[in-house]
């Protein structure tokens, strides 16, 4: 066994939410090690979280000068949102964009991109990364925790945020239940690369019962350097078959201009989970989880990585404050109130998700009466449209909800 130089802070787990954390850490100036189980040189597989909310650009536009820039900067903003119901268009507003001041209300771009200026921040910043070290055992007590890799290595701190994503090895060594359902909603994620010979404009498209396909529901979302078709299912098995290269190439120019069959980059089929973790903390107030090993979104209203982000500030702060309090007391309020403010805000997004997703299901008669309705009132009525344009995604409203100290 290795010991490895002692840290103020371990933070487990390089994606956004870890990533985060180490910025944040910097940003108060905490001595940081962060231990990643991937190599350095990884590219991860698809767009995954494509949309980057204005208060995430803001947030990250504090913890690194000039970082908010350079995401919006890579990232799109579209020119048109469009949402149809069946054949018929019942909602389109065009957006022009301002010679700007200030940020963007959002930036669309893969995540592994926003993940590339993130590591480009930290390492600016000073953090110590250690890559290819796969955490396998974490202790914690009442003065420090100690993790083990897979490699033998031993690394002792003060404390530790664990951002080690939805299958938290941390959080299952500390015996973290997590709480809530898995819908029985599957969705299909289908990258395709941006077509040269298409140059339309930007445009985000929402179609519900697309008749296309069967009546299912499609979001079709670019982003910096190709789209997105995301489209709903009807259970396990109808996503199986819908996800097939052979089926892709089969129904993505239904939805898409046909040139796209040919440009495709990442097919991904997931369930829609919903989970929070019973307790965003250990017995000892020494582990603090974040992000995707705290709680699980489907990506309605894009609150996983968004909120992952706010989540990992969040935890920072408290840490910070940990380490300066007077007295172990102190030290562990400043800790419990991050998890109290944390999973009532993961408690906050998933209400927010939930309803995203049964406005989409439109289980009931009674939904889907109202939503037939407001298309048909759509061209008489404005706001039934504009109502159909945004339901999808959730009421509105801050990814970081707190209005507490952090
Ligand atoms: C198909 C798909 C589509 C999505 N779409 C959206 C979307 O549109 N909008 C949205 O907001 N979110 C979306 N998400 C979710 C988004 O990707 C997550 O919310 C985000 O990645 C969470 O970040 P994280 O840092 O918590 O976890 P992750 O990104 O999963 O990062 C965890 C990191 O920890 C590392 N790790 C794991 N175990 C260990 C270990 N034992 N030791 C050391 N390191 C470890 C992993 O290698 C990884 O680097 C999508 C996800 C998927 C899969």
């Amino acid at each position: 066994m290795v010991n490895e130089q002692p840290a103020e802070l371990l933070v487990v787990g390089a994606g956004p939410a870890g990533l985060t954390a180490a910025l944040a850490a910097r940003s108060l100036g905490i001595d940081v090690t962060l231990i990643e189980a991937d190599p350095q040189d990884r590219e991860r597989a698809g767009s995954r979280a494509l949309f980057v909310h204005h208060e995430t650009l803001n947030r990250l536009q504090r913890l690194s000068p000039g970082l908010g820039d350079k995401i919006a900067g890579f990232g799109i903003t579209w020119e048109y949102a469009r949402t149809f119901y069946g054949d018929r268009e019942v909602y389109s507003r065009r957006y022009t964009s301002s010679p700007g001041v200030g940020l963007p209300p959002y930036a669309s771009l893969r995540q592994l991109d926003t993940e590339r200026f993130l590591r480009d921040a930290c390492q600016g910043a000073g953090v110590r990364a250690v890559w290819d070290a796969a955490v396998e055992e974490v202790r914690s007590g009442p003065e420090d925790v100690t993790v083990r890799t897979r490699d033998g290595r031993e690394w002792t701190s003060d404390y530790l945020i664990a951002a080690d994503g939805a299958r938290s090895t941390v959080r299952t060594r500390m015996g973290i239940e997590m709480d809530g359902d898995r819908s029985d909603d599957y969705r299909i994620a289908v990258d395709l690369a941006d077509d040269p010979a298409n140059h339309g404009s930007a445009e985000c498209v929402m179609y519900y019962r697309h008749p296309a396909l069967d009546g299912r529901n499609v979001l079709v979302v670019p982003f910096a350097g190709g789209i997105q078709a995301d489209v709903q299912c009807r259970g396990r098995e109808d996503s199986e078959r819908l996800s097939t290269p052979e089926a892709v190439r089969r129904w993505i120019p239904q939805v898409v201009p046909a040139g796209y069959r040919d440009r495709v980059l990442w097919i991904a089929r997931y369930p829609c989970l919903q989970r929070v973790a019973t307790s965003f903390v250990d017995r000892h107030r020494r582990v603090l989880l974040t992000g995707e090993a705290a709680h699980l979104f489907a990506p309605l209203g894009a609150r996983g990585m968004n909120s992952a982000m706010a989540d990992a500030e969040s935890a920072s702060t408290a840490v910070g404050v940990a380490l300066r309090a007077a007295g172990s007391e102190r030290a562990r309020a400043a800790v419990e109130e991050f998890d109290r403010l944390r999973r009532q805000a993961a408690h906050h997004n998933r209400a927010r998700v939930e309803r995203a997703v049964r406005h989409l299901r439109a289980d009931s008669p009674v939904q889907r009466l109202r939503q037939a309705g407001a298309a048909r009132l759509a061209p008489l009525l404005p706001g039934a449209g504009a109502w159909l344009h945004r339901a999808p995604y959730g009421p509105r409203g801050s990814v970081t909800v707190t209005t507490g100290l952090y």
